[in-house]
């Protein structure tokens, strides 16, 4: 087996792994080292990620591109700049991410470079010694990501409505898109349309940090109505490619209280010469429990007028079959808490087989979302899921990088079969 096959194995045991750290940095001169740990961080997800031989090629690295690493693994001896010089200078810049010593020095000089480092306030978050060993590594970057998330939280928290209701006229506001592919024959199926707010000082912002702010003021209904304005015009822009392609679209529950959300739409989708049938819109399962009969008209029209209905996030509320009936669902998501652990958890795998087992019998189209790895998509294959989405297929991305992305994932199919499996 290969280094990268044997890295991808090893990672794929270490159950759930979260992706905020986008940007990696790796100083070592062993370029063996590099390439392992290279392919650590790649299969669990970084986007990014740059090495560098010795501590004078890292900062040239960190001076090129300011602020944006999310992590350091940093070896201390090296040629030309080492280690622990390198913290000093990193201290000098001022430089605030996680770091990570990865040493085979003796125990003394590692420990001395930690004081060092924590004299010079920097946020070292733990050292580690040579061979390099993943799971030691991963609790590692684990810890660092609590950090980054605390950091998104704090600073990301303090959106305010008219924040946001700015960014609405402003034209902030982008779409997104996360292909779907389908198990039995590797094709594309279609996109889950998800919503960012490109901010001008902090960048793409993911949902969860506004969506909830939109939901508890007015805000839902103009954000779901650009929403579907842009997915309207880019499954138009497929379609002159002449690809089929369905988009699903999220709705939160708020805007399901507007009795002319479904003539609202039918409208839009009409005046594209869409069909309407290219369209699914997805509504989280937790919420359906409010049972009102507004939304419930609502969905009940949409359907009638020939949309696909989805219900999100499976397993996560409190859905039982008499529940799930009285709803016109033409599919269901399995949440991605359990198909992430459905491989290493026996009661996640236990959720996924009753929620397979459950869809089938109302004859729903199957969905997972979530899945990372060969291994999670092994299994849901196995079960008899109709689709996949989730970060081993690709990322949310640009309408731009989707078009690029689907001619590359074509070319690279194997009779059918997706390259990454
Ligand atoms: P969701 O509908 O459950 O969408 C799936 C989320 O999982 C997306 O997060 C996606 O980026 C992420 N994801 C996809 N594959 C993987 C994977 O393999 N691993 C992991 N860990 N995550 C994966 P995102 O884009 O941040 O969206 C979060 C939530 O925000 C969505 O969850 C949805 O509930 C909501 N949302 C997104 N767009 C809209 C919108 O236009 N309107 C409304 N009302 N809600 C939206
Ligand atoms: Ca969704
Ligand atoms: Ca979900």
């Amino acid at each position: 087996m290969s280094v990268q096959r044997q890295t991808e194995a090893k990672i794929r045991d270490l159950g759930e792994r979260s992706k905020d750290i986008k940007t990696v940095l790796i100083i070592d001169d062993d370029p063996i080292l590099r390439v392992v740990a290279e392919s650590y961080f790649k299969s669990r997800g970084s986007e990014r990620i740059e090495s560098a031989a010795n501590g004078a090629e890292a900062l040239k690295i960190i001076d090129a591109r300011g602020a944006g690493i999310d992590f350091i693994l940093c070896d201390l001896n090296m040629p030309e700049l080492d280690g622990v010089q390198f913290l000093r200078l990193l201290k000098e810049r001022d430089y605030r991410g996680p770091i990570a010593i990865l040493s085979g020095e003796h125990e003394a000089v590692v420990v001395l470079a930690e004081n060092l480092a924590t004299k010079h306030e920097l946020n070292l978050v733990g050292a580690l010694r040579k061979p390099l060993n993943f799971e030691q590594l991963d609790q590692l970057v684990r810890k660092s990501e609590d950090h980054l998330q605390e950091y998104d939280k704090t600073s990301l928290s303090d959106f305010k409505e008219c924040d946001l209701k700015a960014a609405l006229s402003g034209g902030q506001i982008r779409v997104f898109y996360q292909p779907k592919i389908e198990t039995a024959t590797g094709r594309i199926a279609g996109a889950e349309a998800l919503v960012r707010w490109d901010h001008p000082e902090r960048g793409i912002v993911r949902p969860q940090h506004f969506v909830p702010l939109a939901e508890s003021s007015s805000l839902i209904e103009e954000l779901t109505n650009q929403v579907i304005q842009t997915a309207i015009e880019d499954a138009a822009r497929w379609r002159k490619l002449k690809i089929n392609f369905k988009v699903a679209i999220n709705l939160s529950v708020d805007v399901l209280y507007n009795l002319n959300l479904p003539d609202e739409i039918a409208a839009r989708v009409d005046a594209s010469e869409l069909d309407r049938s290219q369209f699914i819109f997805e509504i989280t399962e937790s919420r359906l429990l409010e049972q009102d009969t507004v939304p419930m008209e609502v969905l009940a029209r949409l359907r009638m007028m020939g949309f696909d209905l989805s219900i999100d996030d499976f397993g996560t509320g409190y859905s039982n079959l008499e529940h799930l009936k009285e709803f016109p669902f033409t599919e269901l998501k399995i949440d991605q808490s359990f198909v992430a652990h459905a491989t290493t958890d026996h009661r996640a795998k236990a959720s996924v087989e009753a929620s397979v087992s459950l869809g089938k019998k109302l004859g729903l189209r199957l969905v997972a979302e979530g899945v990372e790895t060969a291994a999670d998509w092994g299994f849901i294959a196995k079960m008899g899921v109709d689709q996949a989405q989730g970060y081993l297929i690709a990322k949310p991305m640009p309408m731009d990088a989707l078009l690029e992305w689907y001619f590359e994932y074509r070319a690279k199919c194997v009779n059918g079969r997706p390259h990454f499996i």
